[in-house]
């Protein structure tokens, strides 16, 4: 989260959401997956419990959550639309099927579903988390990985200093370097040992696509999340560029239907640069979602809207959503810059 979501989610705690009622502006919230309980947050960063998110839907029992088929009409009239709301899940784990969508029904809230396509069905586990079991489980040892200086991993302070570090060095190189650091960090486990893992963490497991068309089928929009999960910045090859959106597209479209949203793996100012949103333009989306919060529309440019991302313990997010339209001025100046 930017400094702005910190500074909003800060200050709401201290305004009463009544006070706030005629404040409101159209916005998009996020959240990835939702688990009964979640046993190593060092790794499963991405998850709600599921009492916490049954607190957040309760916060916005007085919005209006629509389905994502009304983006044209809220975009082109925000004024009338005050109290509406978007709600999304990005990357597509399995247990949005499994646990959330259930709570979301029970709370009458459409939703859209961003998938990775690649990662659907196939197994290939979120490259994040991967690297988060190697600097959280690899045996002690020191590490030379390709495109990275020695890594030595000993004690729990090393391991989390590296893991800070590191991932976020990995987060920006591209995509088919960041392939060969990651087959390294696997070689570091006996590979029953990394099965093992993968297994214990079940909650980064993703969806098949019979459970993706299984979600359509209730009413979820499926929209694109790229195809690989990975950062589409300035470092990415035009022709990688161009199957993280029309790849995504086609196969969405050949799997369940129509598909007119995407979301920016990762989603920030350095996630994504201006070839990614016009590949996405290109692609023939009608709609890009990033990770800046702020309210909709937020600035000119439909391929780069913002978005708020749900910290695990956003119950009080009434008081946080009239915040949003405050976090615009850096989504425009960030278009502007993108071109
Ligand atoms: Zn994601």
């Amino acid at each position: 989260m930017g400094l702005f979501g910190r500074m909003a989610r800060g200050l709401s705690r201290w305004v009463p959401p009544a006070a706030l009622a005629h404040a409101g502006r159209p916005a998009a919230l996020f959240f990835h997956g939702v688990e009964a309980a979640t046993d190593d947050e060092r790794v499963q960063t991405n998850h709600h419990e599921i009492t916490g998110f049954r607190a957040i839907l309760r916060g916005l029992k007085d919005f209006d959550v629509l389905p994502l088929t009304a983006l044209d009409d809220v975009l082109a009239h925000p004024q009338r639309h005050r109290r509406s709301l978007f709600l999304m899940s990005d990357d597509g784990y399995r247990n949005t099927l499994t646990v959330a969508a259930d709570i979301l029904d029970e709370f009458r809230m459409p939703w859209t579903l961003f998938i990775s396509t690649a990662h659907i069905g196939t197994g290939k586990p979120n490259p994040i988390f991967l690297a988060r079991l190697f600097f959280f489980y690899a045996p002690s040892a020191s590490y030379s990985l390709p495109h990275f200086p020695v890594i030595r991993l000993d004690s729990a302070e090393s391991r989390a200093k590296s893991a800070l570090s590191s991932i976020e060095k990995l987060r920006f190189l591209p995509a088919e370097q960041a392939e060969e650091t990651l087959t390294a960090m696997k070689a570091a486990f006996a590979p029953e040992v990394l099965n093992d893992l993968v297994e214990r963490f079940a909650s980064e497991k993703f969806l098949t696509w019979d459970e993706v068309r299984r979600l359509a089928a209730r009413g979820v929009t499926i929209g694109a999340h790229g195809d690989s999960h990975w950062p589409m910045h300035d470092r990415q090859s035009s022709s990688w560029l161009a199957q993280q959106a029309m790849g995504a597209k086609a196969h969405i479209e050949a799997e369940v239907g129509p598909c007119r949203f995407f979301a920016y793996p990762f989603g920030n100012t350095r996630d994504v640069g201006p070839a990614a949103w016009k590949a996405v333009r290109d692609a023939g989306f009608h709609y890009g979602f990033t990770t800046l919060a702020g309210s909709l529309p937020g600035g000119r440019n439909p391929f780069l809207l913002p978005r708020y991302g749900l910290g695990p313990r956003d119950s009080h997010i009434a008081s946080l959503v009239p915040f949003l339209p405050a976090g615009n001025r850096r989504v425009r100046a960030w278009q502007a810059a993108l071109g």
